[in-house]
């Protein structure tokens, strides 16, 4: 009998292709195995799915392997099993999914060779040497981190924020010189621990006892109540048993001072995945904690299919943050991964939030995960106060209310800085003839064009189209063209002529597109001068600012009156989120929220209860309405040329699942909240079932469906399991 095997190819068809083994490959196929196979006219990389495989056709019709590429299979049983699972419940091309498991070097027939990282420690005459001056902050800054650390990476230097620059000053100096081993010394790497505090150590202790099993545990403490000490604690726990930890953080959530702390901590022993890496340096590190060279991994959504050497802990910090959801092509969660893959290696997963995700909370309901509370501030900083501020009748100067003016000033005058937080980029988001009430909207969108003043354009945030900034209505041709609404740009330059004398610094994604330049910025706010900040959710995430003291949210309206049922979830995260970057232990927060509906529910219970409070109240309106988390949904989008392709396409799919009943729903066709997107046409079918069984029953026939009709006009459509948004 010839041998056969099952290969992932990266292809959209849902399912692997089976192919001869010839002899005269000398090695035996291994589960995860890269080979080279023709398909159709082309040759790709695929990777093994199974290796004792039957069928029925005679092998002279079948084509063969060409060459294995692994000389040990890339991915390991345990992996390739996740990546078939994960097609089943993401109804997602398995190739696909394979495919975007491996690092993007190994996609290719040819693995780039990379040079080993040179590492970098101090050298042994440093006493002999001049101490820098004390102007040179960066330097001493940079030594002191390398003396603690024992060796970094130039890369590592990097990522914690230093530039090249700065290194090779130290280098030339004679200051630093090369390691021959990436080996650490560990020097007082535990001398600055805290004590930690009596719920801290229950966390820890509770996480400790449940080292070697698979337990979830969700770690709900306010923004600086000591989460990442905990982290850090459960860690040493679980390097102590010789097993590896696996960090994820969300997209923008690896600052330096993250870095450092697990670097300072754990030196030498960390390695991180994000997209900052070039794809070389992506394949070392995925490679260093493979072969179990490094103990913990830090990094973004797709660090969870990193193959660990002996993966012994797992902690997704920020749980609730949208970007461990992949919102294109396989749309999986991280989140999600990192608990199956708990299960799969018997070990506890720790999922921690300031601000927990419903999700979370309920299978907390549910008795499914552990919750584990910290509800003080560490090191005895207490929580801000916050104030609704309501607008409604008064007049505001480009967005900012009189009240939340005098408290900056206040502020300031205090010697203290202040944040003022809009989620709109740019300078405003609607531009308007006062004469004819013309409005400039993007061309291929249902969206308005969003005004970025400094660069004399109008930009769409949807599509990124462009054009110059009109001087005169394109329709009646009067000059008096009128900026509707706030962006930061406008709140910054409005902020500079109201408060001549102190640095206003914007942080949003045009501020921040240069390599650098967020740290730059934030190196400035830490200086501690009174200055104010003005910001997008950039500002949300990841960084503290200790001398804030008072954070102003100039618009929190829209998000709770949206047309998705997540939309109160999202902004109350978001403001619990941005209040949470403010004060410290000698140093109270208050939060003025300024907003049209003071009474509005949810936003009563969020400010005078606080986020569970909340987030509870929420949960039972979830409860009530029978939605997700309590049910369980899917949504099957298209898009098409014309809005009637994409509904014809999806009316289809309707007509063969069963109408709804109690424990069964399907809505629509519907076309998408903004129909009209980059000049394609968007429809959305919602499934929603009482449990996950049902609703995968018919994703698999709906998706069969799919697959076979025919695609009128480029028809693009995609399957959503768990979705976040409509
Ligand atoms: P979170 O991750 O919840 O935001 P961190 O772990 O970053 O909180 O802690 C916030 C600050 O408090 C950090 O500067 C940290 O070093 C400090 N800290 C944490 N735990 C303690 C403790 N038990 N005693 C004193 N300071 C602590
Ligand atoms: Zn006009
Ligand atoms: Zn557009």
């Amino acid at each position: 009998m010839p041998k056969l095997v099952s290969i992932a190819v990266p292809c959209p068809l849902r399912r692997g292709f089976d192919y001869l083994w010839p002899e005269s490959l000398e090695q035996a196929p291994e589960l995860g195995m890269r080979v080279s196979i023709p398909f159709g006219p082309r040759r790709l990389v695929g990777v093994i799915i199974a290796t004792d495989v039957s069928n029925t056709i005679p092998s002279n019709k079948m084509k063969a392997v060409l060459k294995v590429l692994d000389s040990k299979p890339t991915l390991p049983p345990e992996l390739v099993a996740l990546g078939l699972w994960a097609a089943d419940y993401y109804h997602h091309p398995i190739g696909d999914c394979i495919q975007q498991m491996l690092p993007v070097t190994l996609r290719k027939a040819e693995p780039a060779k990379e040079k080993p990282a040179q590492y970098w420690q101090c050298s042994e005459q440093i006493n002999q040497l001049p101490a820098l001056s004390a102007q040179a902050h960066q330097q001493r800054s940079l030594l002191s981190v390398i003396e603690q650390s024992g060796q970094l990476s130039r890369r590592q230097i990097k990522d914690l924020g230093y530039s090249n620059n700065v290194l090779n000053t130290l280098i030339n100096g004679g200051y630093l010189c090369k390691a021959d081993a990436p080996l650490a010394k560990p020097r007082d790497a535990q001398a600055n621990k805290p004590i930690l505090n009596s719920e801290q150590e229950d966390a820890v202790n509770t996480i400790f006892n449940a080292l070697g099993r698979f337990e979830r545990f969700l770690l709900d403490g306010v923004t600086g109540s000591g989460k990442t000490e905990v982290y850090l604690r459960a860690i040493e726990h679980c390097l102590a048993r010789q097993k590896q930890a696996l960090v994820l953080i969300p997209e923008i959530g690896l600052t330096p001072q993250t870095l450092q702390r697990f670097e300072q901590r754990f030196p030498g022993q960390v390695s991180t995945l994000h997209s900052g890496l070039s794809d070389g340096e992506r394949l070392l590190n995925w490679q260093n904690i493979q072969s179990g060279k490094h103990q913990i991994l830090l990094g973004t959504r797709s660090a969870v299919f990193t193959p660990f050497n002996k993966l012994g802990l797992i902690i997704v910090d920020e749980e609730h943050d949208a970007s461990y959801k992949q919102q294109d092509s396989w749309r999986y969660s991280a989140r999600d991964i990192a608990v199956k893959r708990g299960a799969d290696h018997h070990c506890p997963v720790v999922l921690g939030s300031a601000t927990p995700s419903l999700d979370s909370l309920h299978n907390v309901a549910q008795s499914r995960y552990q919750l584990l509370e910290l509800r003080e501030r560490a090191g005895g900083a207490s929580a801000p106060s916050v104030r609704l501020l309501d607008i409604r009748n008064e007049a505001l100067d480009e967005g900012l209310s009189k009240s939340l003016l005098e408290a900056t000033t206040r502020t300031l005058e205090a010697g203290n800085q202040a944040l003022i937080f809009l989620n709109r980029r740019g300078f405003s988001p609607q531009l308007q003839c006062h004469s004819c009430g013309w409005l400039a909207n993007c061309q291929a969108c249902d969206a308005k064009m969003t005004v970025h003043f400094g660069r004399r354009e109008l930009r769409c945030h949807h599509c990124d189209a462009s054009e110059a900034l009109p001087s005169i209505c394109p329709q009646c041709h009067n000059h008096q063209l009128i900026f509707q609404g706030p962006g930061t740009e406008r709140l910054e330059l409005s902020l500079k002529r109201h408060f001549p004398d102190v640095a206003v610094i914007r942080i949003d994604r045009d501020t921040t597109s240069a390599k650098g330049s967020m740290q730059s910025l934030v190196d400035d706010i830490h200086t501690g001068k009174p200055c104010i900040l003005v910001g997008t959710q950039m500002l949300a995430k990841g960084h503290h600012f200790p001398d804030v003291t008072l954070v102003g949210i100039v618009d929190i309206d829209g998000g709770l009156f949206s047309a998705d049922f997540r939309g109160p979830e999202r902004s109350g995260q978001l403001l619990v989120q941005v209040a949470g970057r403010a004060g410290r232990a000698d140093k109270l927060g208050t939060v003025y929220i300024q907003t049209h509906c003071p009474e509005h529910p949810a936003l009563q219970a969020l400010v005078n209860k606080g986020y569970q409070p909340f987030a509870q109240q929420l949960l039972a309106e979830r409860r009530l309405f029978s939605l997700p988390p309590i049910s369980f949904s899917a949504v099957i989008r298209a898009d098409a040329t014309s809005l009637q392709a994409a509904e014809a396409f999806l009316e289809q799919i309707r007509a063969t699942l069963p109408n709804g009943d109690t424990q069964w729903s399907i809505v629509g066709p519907l076309p998408a909240p903004m129909t009209r997107k980059a000049g394609r046409f968007r429809a959305a079918l919602i499934l929603q079932a009482e449990r996950r069984s049902l609703l995968h029953q018919h994703l698999h026939t709906a998706c069969h469906i799919g697959d076979q009709l025919n695609k009128a006009q480029n028809l693009r459509w995609s399957v959503d399991v768990d979705p976040i948004d409509l």
